[in-house]
């Protein structure tokens, strides 16, 4: 009788702590059913099925997860960054790949396809999924900015995909518009005697 009590004791220890563990029925009531549960999700995160070479090459491929920009910023500002790009722009060491002696005039339409990396040799921008184009990424866009004409380098020089160099084209407009990037105004020359009368003109030369 007295061993009975024990036992049961002990039974009801286990299943209250088997009960604390598992978030997902805190709400039931103590049962076996509840316990059963719990064995099965313990074991099933413990051993998660033979993890194959072909599942992290595809984990490596897939490019379904959204970064936020926030991430891709710490990103561009951290050692792992430097360690992998210097202080070169992220499109100076990528060499396209191509048949023939001349490369075609246009680069791939895009990278990825179905959520996943589509070639072996993938643009710049679409190798490392941490390179978010937005227009608040501005050290990003800098990189694609010539320094001395002030325009979006050409996807020949850089080796974008058309995807990709559409989404720069748009993040670096936008980021014109919101004020972020400075840029110079075309310069104009106007014929004033289109806009004023002969005498007004006179005026306003003296
Ligand atoms: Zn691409």
């Amino acid at each position: 009788m007295l061993r009975n009590f024990t036992i049961t004791r002990n039974l009801a220890k286990i299943l209250l702590s088997s009960q604390k563990t598992c978030s997902g029925v805190t709400q039931r009531t103590v049962s076996l059913s509840a316990l059963r549960f719990c064995e099965a999700k313990e074991e099933k995160e413990e051993n998660p099925g033979e993890v194959t070479e072909i599942d992290e090459k595809r984990k490596l491929l897939d490019r379904t997860k959204v970064i936020p920009v926030e991430t891709s910023i710490k990103y561009l500002n951290s050692s792992a960054y430097k360690e992998t790009y210097g202080d070169s722009p992220v499109w100076e060491q990528y060499k396209r790949n191509h048949k023939g002696l001349l490369p075609p005039r246009h680069t791939r339409k895009t990278c990825v396809r179905k959520g996943f990396l589509a070639t072996g040799n993938p643009c710049p921008v679409c190798r490392d999924e941490y390179l978010v184009l937005h227009h608040k990424n501005l050290d990003l866009l800098k990189q694609f900015i010539s320094p001395q004409t002030g325009k979006v380098i050409n996807y020949s020089k850089t080796g974008l995909c058309q995807k990709k160099h559409l989404e720069l084209l748009v993040a670096v407009e936008q980021a014109m518009d919101a004020g972020l990037l400075t840029f110079d105004v075309p310069f104009r020359k106007y014929d004033y005697s289109e806009y004023y009368e002969k005498e007004d003109l006179e005026k306003i030369r003296n």
